[in-house]
């Protein structure tokens, strides 16, 4: 018997869902993903795709580890190969510094990257100093980007590979297309679409308002945790420069506010943005959730329905680890 399934959603993860369950079913299952939009219009197709654990809510830390640690080892894998620049990946320093003496920053996923380490107190001044901060914490590590708009045209066509079919459409009414549908098997990876498609009250927007530039210098990645922090992240052809962060916020519109707070705010922090050429505003909505759901529901007439949705500004930075728990859910019911 050929397993249907329905995978709602061509965000990088559908895409990441789509290539993990089409390796593993190959013609034993129809793989088909069904979505409003495709990249570049997906919510992760204007992002820097950094790996870092970000704005994921209440997720239990070993979640994140799990999921950011397989994540973390797909992006190296595809680093090593021959297959890097297409997929729009890179290997770069980072620096994450705080303002705040309140919170020690979050650095439980400290042993997945390379080369982690605290700060020093002159290091820290150095900064403070040259950026007109006062930053009392920081860490350095090495990390990846896994750019999006390089990344979902990538995974699509690996997707396409093994006979991955797609379908682009709006499931207006989620129980009549679970009911009504052929499909054995719906994975919901709607993201914030999942607080209409589902009525779940606990997903909201997290705004995200960035510019991008070209600033071929640029070789590190800089952040800034303050609620009005700035960041920095370069990416293959141009720099992602950011950002906001606004809770429950559903305007996609750039606002000339926003764009003033990260062009000044960049400049203070690296002047030779200065001289940078100006590309283009973007704003995207983050799928913010009070936890990442990851959970699966049999309904009385038989079908499995696997919900991931939630993952706020980590999306990128979990999306396989995310993917391979989709897999272990489904694979004990199909007894493949
Ligand atoms: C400014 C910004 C910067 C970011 N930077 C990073 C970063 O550096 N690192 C990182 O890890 N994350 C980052 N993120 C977060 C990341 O982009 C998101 O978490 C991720 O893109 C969410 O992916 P998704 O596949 O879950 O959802 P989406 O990309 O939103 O995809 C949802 C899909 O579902 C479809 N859909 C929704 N409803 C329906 C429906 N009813 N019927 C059919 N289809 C439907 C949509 O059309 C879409 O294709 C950033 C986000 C923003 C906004």
């Amino acid at each position: 018997m050929v397993l249907k399934i329905a995978i709602i959603g061509a965000g990088v993860n559908g895409l990441s869902c789509g290539v993990q369950l089409a390796k593993y079913y190959k013609n034993l299952a129809e793989i088909t993903i069904i979505s409003e939009v495709f990249s570049p219009h997906t919510t992760g197709d204007g992002s820097a795709g950094l790996w870092g654990p970000y704005l994921i809510g209440s997720t239990k830390s070993e979640k994140i580890i799990e999921w950011s640690k397989i994540t973390h080892d797909f992006f190296e894998e595809l680093w090593l190969s021959d297959d890097s620049g297409i997929a729009g990946i890179c290997l770069i320093p980072a620096i994450r510094v705080s303002s705040s003496n309140d919170d020690i920053m979050e650095d439980f996923w400290k042993d997945i990257v390379y080369g982690w380490r605290r700060l020093t107190k002159y290091e820290l001044e150095k900064l403070s100093n040259e950026t007109g901060n006062k930053f009392v914490q920081g860490m350095q590590f090495m990390t990846f980007t896994a750019e999006p708009i390089k990344l979902l045209p990538y995974l699509t066509e690996i997707f396409k590979k093994f006979n991955g079919k797609l379908i682009e459409g709006k499931i207006e009414n989620f129980n009549d297309f679970v009911k009504n549908s052929n499909y054995d098997v719906i994975i919901n990876c709607t993201g914030l679409g999942s607080k209409t498609l589902i009525g779940d009250k606990n997903v909201h927007a997290i705004r995200g308002q960035v510019a991008r530039v070209q600033a071929p210098w640029m070789y590190y990645t800089y952040l800034d945790e303050a609620s009005n922090g700035n960041y920095i992240i370069p990416n293959t052809e141009s720099v992602v420069i950011g950002g906001t962060h606004q809770m429950e916020d559903y305007n996609t519109i750039p606002d000339e506010g926003d764009k003033k707070f990260i062009l000044n705010g960049c400049k203070q922090i690296v002047p030779a943005l200065e001289n940078a050429s100006f590309l283009f505003d973007w704003v995207g909505l983050r799928p913010g959730r009070t936890e990442v759901r990851i959970e699966k529901v049999i309904t009385d007439d038989g079908k499995i329905i696997i919900h991931n949705y939630g993952h706020g500004g980590s999306g990128v930075t979990i999306c396989w680890g995310c993917a391979t728990n989709v897999l272990e859910l489904l694979k004990p019911k199909s007894n493949l």
